[in-house]
């Protein structure tokens, strides 16, 4: 193993955040080192091959309104960054909404009476109002009504948190759903209506051969920069004296510090129970406390050309598992080089260790298949391929009580002098592609002596960057 006196700072974790951290340090002559535990780059935004197939871990759109960021994505894939149109629907009760939601078209779909109930209800809504609510439902019945909750939010919501969404912090709604109410759809359909809502954004940027594009591409920069991308280094233990990581145990080796920096992106949960000494029993407990959804993603290869239009379809139907179907060949075609194939990529939320994560992958393979037909997406035709993903830290849990374990485990780590924590998982954040990758490019501005507090980064009441997507 080479000793870190070749690298001023080591990063682990390969995903966006640690390989942004290491493109900047490149940039600004710091010599970074990364360790990834898998076999490849690209964290939860990678892509998977089946076959001639790929498709992403979860669909990946590439939308910022970080400046900064857009620059970093189209210098590192110029014209292989595509714009793609945005068309996404929901399936519920057998049909399909535009999603997001435009006013006249659903309540044609539903017809008057239902139109009507929808509109007392969010009038009853408005009356009985809740003025400080502090769980999802609370929060969305207040913007929305109740009727429009139980057909538009509870049961997809439920799939992917595993919980009734009475058990949810309104904060995730208040991140994820911002400003978005029955009336802003209804100011959105008016003729003329100029302010757009980020929820409503219909264009989004995608590498032409996968997510994994831009980080295969962001890797060789950074090699090409004399920065170092080591695969298969799981960081195991995290050694500390008075203050400072002194080693890294890799899988067998041990990398003694010296003045190197450490960014972590593990999943915030693993950094604290792998320190040694262990941490004071106040944060292990905040740590352990902290949960995280995970995602199985069934990738499926179907003899069909064209199977819908959508990008990608939320599934409100409660009678089936699956959450959420991408078809890869409408992100970019080059996923799907056989034209008379299509690739689809279903959803299924767990808790890591329940039953649908302990299925085997031929079971839910079938299910998934299965599931296609029950839904009407598929006729008689028969899924030819196969193939099973399983992403344990998809989800950093908004549960009640979250923010306080965060607080504790921050306050903890500020007395490391070299250790800062950055991404998604690594800051139980619901960061996005583009601030995760921020959180690393501040994180080495910070080594180069600016100082920049990581934790403002994405949360600004005014910037919504995805919608309900994930
Ligand atoms: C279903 C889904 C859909 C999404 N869609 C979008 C979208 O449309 N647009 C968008 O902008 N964002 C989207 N996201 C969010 C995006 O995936 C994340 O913001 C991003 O991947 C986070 O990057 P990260 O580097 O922080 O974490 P990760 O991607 O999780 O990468 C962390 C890396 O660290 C490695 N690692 C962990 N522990 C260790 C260890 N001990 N030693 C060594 N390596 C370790 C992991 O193997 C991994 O490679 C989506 C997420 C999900 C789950």
């Amino acid at each position: 193993m080479t000793n870190s006196s070749d690298h001023d700072v080591v990063i682990i974790g390969a995903g966006p955040a640690g390989l942004a951290c290491a493109y900047e340090a490149v940039q600004q002559g710091v010599r970074p080192l990364v360790l990834e535990k898998d076999d490849r780059v690209g964290g939860i935004a990678r892509t998977e091959t089946l076959g001639e197939c790929r498709f992403d871990r979860g669909p990946h759109r590439f939308f910022t309104k970080e400046p900064e960021i857009q620059a970093v994505w189209e210098s590192l894939l110029s014209e292989d960054f595509l714009v793609r149109a945005r068309l996404t629907r929901i399936y519920y009760g057998q049909r399909f909404f535009d999603y997001p939601l435009r006013l006249l078209p659903t309540l044609r779909k539903l017809g008057l009476g239902t139109s009507l109930a929808i509109v007392a209800s969010y009038l009853r809504a408005q009356i009985s109002r809740n003025p400080s609510p502090d769980n999802f439902e609370q929060w969305v019945v207040n913007r929305f009504g109740r009727r429009l909750y139980e057909m538009f939010f509870r049961s997809y919501t439920e799939k992917v948190w595993g919980v009734p969404c009475t058990q949810i912090s309104a904060d995730w709604a208040a991140q994820r759903i911002k400003d978005l109410s029955l009336l802003e759809i209804l100011r959105n359909a008016l003729p003329g209506a100029r302010r757009q809502h980020t929820s409503l954004i219909e264009e989004f940027h995608y590498p032409r051969r996968g997510a994994s594009m831009m980080w295969e591409a962001m890797t060789q920069a950074v090699e090409a920069g004399g920065g170092e991308v080591r695969l298969d280094s799981p960081v195991e233990h995290l050694e500390h004296s008075a203050g400072r990581i002194t080693a890294l145990q890799v899988a067998q080796e041990r990398l003694p510090l010296e003045r190197a920096d450490v960014v972590s992106s593990a999943p915030l949960r693993d950094l604290i129970l792998s320190l040694s000494p262990g941490s004071p029993q106040d944060v292990l407990a905040a740590a352990r406390a902290l949960r995280y959804r995970a995602i199985l993603i069934v990738g499926l290869v179907i003899p069909v050309a064209d199977l819908f239009p959508d990008n990608w379809i939320y599934v409100h139907s409660p009678q089936v598992r699956v959450g959420r179907i991408q078809n890869s060949k409408n992100f970019s075609p080059q996923l799907v080089p056989n034209p008379a194939l299509s690739c689809l990529a279903l959803e299924y939320y767990s808790w890591q260790g329940d039953e649908v994560w302990s299925m085997a992958d031929e079971a839910l393979i079938t299910l998934a298949g299965n599931e296609l037909h029950e839904l009407g997406l598929l006729a008689d035709e028969q899924v030819i391929a196969g193939k099973v993903i399983r992403i344990p830290h998809a989800y950093p849990v908004y549960d009640p009580g979250y923010q306080d374990r965060v607080r504790i485990i921050r306050e903890y780590l500020a007395g490391f002098a070299n250790l800062q924590v950055i991404g998604r998982a690594g800051m139980h954040r619901y960061n996005n592609m583009d601030h995760s990758m921020l959180t690393g490019i501040q994180a080495t501005r910070n080594l180069v002596c600016e100082s920049h507090d990581l934790w403002l980064i994405n949360i600004e009441q005014e910037y919504l960057e995805q919608d309900r997507s994930e």
